[in-house]
């Protein structure tokens, strides 16, 4: 049976030159082609919008259009179909640059002949062939990526739930009363279920790295802190292995800086974490200091030094490699997947720094990584160490508790924490563990039930599962953040078992402060909870006043003739924001991102005469999302620009009636006659 004929569209205006190809393709066997020809490039790109070539011959030269926008225009409507320029236009040059906008070959007119031209199509077929091969191949990649990350958030999930209940209730099995023999049956049960959950943590991370689906999570964050509560952390284990553990940070670190905490808290826990592990005896010791500096970036450095072991130098390259452990017998002894470092050079580079070690053999190691960080916004900055989360928002009946400087037992004494968790088991588990660091809890079974918890009596934390009947984790969050008002915000932390990044922003974007991930371990709990309650004391106590009087007086000040000027500034301010906020709603119904984006800012540039920060800060949050396109977990924050147009407001209000008072003692006196 004859082959198929090869379809050919030709474009070219020239009947003569028509007339060539068609006898030139006509003597080509055994392929056959069967052309058609468009002698306009109008008709050509019809014909191509109306059906497919197996290859389109194109001339160049047509009237009003340059033959790069030709090429460009007619490689956009082949899609698939390959291109065979021919051209009179004899230019190395210009025949390089019309493969790169979408030819496959460029024949000059004059310089082959039938077989040579048969044979380019042909070629040019096959190409365009291998090249939709390899797309298909890529995207089949892409696909089995996808696949790979869905089976490991759902594998991870899987297997965190039973380890939760194995750790929790081995832990709690510790705090009963045992024999010798049960007691160790029961740490071994225990430690063993924490390495698991080790290495479940760290294949998960080393697999979102490489998969490129780890995202960098910025906030403003105070990096001295995070190393001091990371030491806080090893320093009961240190003392057991009487090891001294001692930390120092120059003084020339800056108190907040911007980069992803957690991250950082990684790498660091990561390499402390191991010199701990491998020293038995001296000191391990952490130095942060001062890289460089430039007019936005400060570049920390953070070396961490043991007297352990030390690494022979053949291995010290290699230890950063995934999986490679340097002794095989003190590696036995400790433990590892051989992950840790891999892991940490990577989210060093990730974050623009470098991570290296300096080491002899019997004398010990000394790790550094360096990490750039940015430095802080121009905006105000709360005073408090920790960040205020913009994405969290004022919420319902907090109360304020009475913290006391000297980190945990007056918060613990006097905060009240609800739990809402369907399972029976991790309930239990959740309500022990925070016995066990000094915090009484209430506890309901879903969302509903811890909304109306809320309703009836007033927490200082939440702590919510994600995954619960009748109304989950993050609709309860939702409901929370759009249905109560107030003026302390009730930090709300989302437990799930899911580990991925997708599962935080969603916790995040839900109205939550915060998420835990399942097996939650006390120490992580402990650090959370009391993070939370400071800030929200530190929020409610350290917030900058609703106006500034300063401000206020350089208004009044602008005015000499002691007219109502003031007074009348402030009703338009208020009738024109009151105006504006009821636009946000609206844009905010239409999904009218730039419409927000427009309104906040009108806002934000008119209280900055009134010294209104807080109110300023506000709309800088919800005009910046408003401009990435993220207004659909904006509610809350207009919520709270309500809210502080209506601090604001009375704020404002005696300085309404002074100016009416001020007018009054600067009045002429009347005269007695
Ligand atoms: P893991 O500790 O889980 O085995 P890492 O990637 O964190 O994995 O470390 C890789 C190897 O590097 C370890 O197995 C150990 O041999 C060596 N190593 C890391 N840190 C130290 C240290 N402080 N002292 C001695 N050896 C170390």
């Amino acid at each position: 049976m004859a082959p198929n004929p090869i379809t050919v569209l030709l474009i070219e205006d020239n009947p003569g030159d028509v007339r060539l190809v068609q006898i030139a393709l006509a003597e080509s066997r055994p392929a056959g082609f069967e052309v058609r020809t468009a002698t306009t490039l109008t008709e050509g790109l019809e014909l191509l919008a109306s059906g497919r070539f197996d290859a389109v011959l194109l001339d160049l030269s047509f009237p009003g259009i340059s033959p790069q926008q030709t090429v460009a225009r007619v490689a956009a409507a082949a899609g698939h179909d390959p291109i065979v320029v021919l051209t009179g236009l004899d230019d190395e040059q210009f025949s390089r640059e019309a493969v790169k906008l979408g030819a496959q070959d460029y024949l000059v007119k004059g310089q082959f002949d039938g077989r040579l031209l048969a044979r380019s199509i042909s070629y040019a077929i096959e190409r365009s062939h291998s090249r939709m091969e390899l797309a298909r191949a890529h995207e089949a990649a892409l696909e089995a990526s996808r696949l790979k990350s869905s089976f490991l958030a759902n594998m991870s999930h899987e297997i965190r739930t039973p380890i939760n209940a194995v750790i929790g209730m081995t832990r709690m099995l510790l705090d009963t009363p045992l024999d010798t023999e049960q007691r160790e049956f029961a740490s071994t049960a225990w430690s063993s279920a924490c390495s698991l959950l080790t290495i479940i943590n760290d294949i998960l991370d080393f697999s979102k790295v490489s998969a490129g689906k780890l995202d960098l999570h910025e906030t403003e964050f105070s990096p001295a802190t995070t190393l001091q509560s990371i030491v806080e952390m090893f320093a009961p284990r240190t003392r057991d292995q009487k090891v001294k553990l001692i930390s120092s940070i120059s003084d020339s670190m800056p108190r907040l800086l911007r980069g992803d905490e957690g991250r950082l808290r990684q790498i660091m826990t990561n390499l402390i974490g191991n010199a701990v592990k491998f020293t038995d005896r001296g000191q391990v010791s952490i130095q942060g200091s001062v890289e460089s500096d430039t007019a936005t970036f400060t570049k920390l450095r953070f070396v961490v030094t043991d007297t352990g072991p030390g690494i022979a130098k053949s291995d010290q390259s290699r230890i950063f490699d995934a999986f490679y452990q340097a002794d095989a017998s003190t590696t036995r002894k400790h433990g590892g997947t051989g992950l840790g470092l891999a892991i940490a050079a990577q989210l060093a580079a990730l974050m623009g720094g470098k991570i290296g070690v300096e080491s002899e053999l019997g004398k010990g190691s000394s790790f550094w990584f360096t990490v750039p960080l940015q430095k802080p916004s121009a905006r105000p900055v709360s005073t408090t160490d920790q960040p205020l989360d913009t994405s969290a928002s004022p919420a319902p009946n907090a109360r304020l508790i009475t913290l006391s400087v000297g980190t945990p037992q007056a918060i613990r004494a006097s905060a009240r924490i609800l739990v809402a968790e369907d399972h029976p088991v991790n309930q239990q588990v959740i309500i022990k563990m925070l016995s066990r660091i000094g915090y009484s809890a209430d506890a309901v079974a879903n969302g509903r039930e811890a909304i109306d918890a809320l309703r009836s009596k007033s927490y200082d934390l939440l702590l919510m599962d994600c995954q619960m009947p009748e109304m989950d984790g993050y609709e309860a969050a939702r409901t929370i953040r759009r249905n109560f008002s107030g003026t302390a915000p009730i930090p709300i932390v989302g437990v799930t078992a899911h580990a991925f990044e997708e599962d935080r922003r969603k916790c995040l974007n839900a109205g939550m402060n915060d998420y835990l991930r399942k097996p939650v371990m006390p120490e992580e709990l402990a650090a959370t909870i009391e993070k939370w309650l400071r800030n929200l004391n530190a929020t409610a106590n350290e917030r900058s006043p609703a106006i500034d009087r300063a401000s206020l007086d350089r208004l009044k000040d602008c005015d000499a003739s002691g007219s109502d000027f003031l007074p009348r500034l402030i009703e338009v301010f208020i009738a024109d924001t009151d105006n504006r906020l009821q636009a946000i709603r609206e844009e905010l119904s239409r999904g009218n991102s730039a419409g927000v984006a427009g309104a906040a800012h009108a806002i934000k540039g008119a209280s900055g005469h009134f010294g209104a920060k807080r109110l300023m800060e506000l709309c800088r949050v919800i005009e910046q999302r408003a401009h990435a396109g993220d207004i659909g977990a904006l509610a809350p924050e207009i919520d709270r620009l309500a809210n502080e147009i209506g601090c604001v407001r009375d704020a404002l209000a005696p300085y309404r009636q002074n100016a009416a008072v001020d007018r009054l003692h600067t009045a002429p006196r009347p005269t007695n006659i």
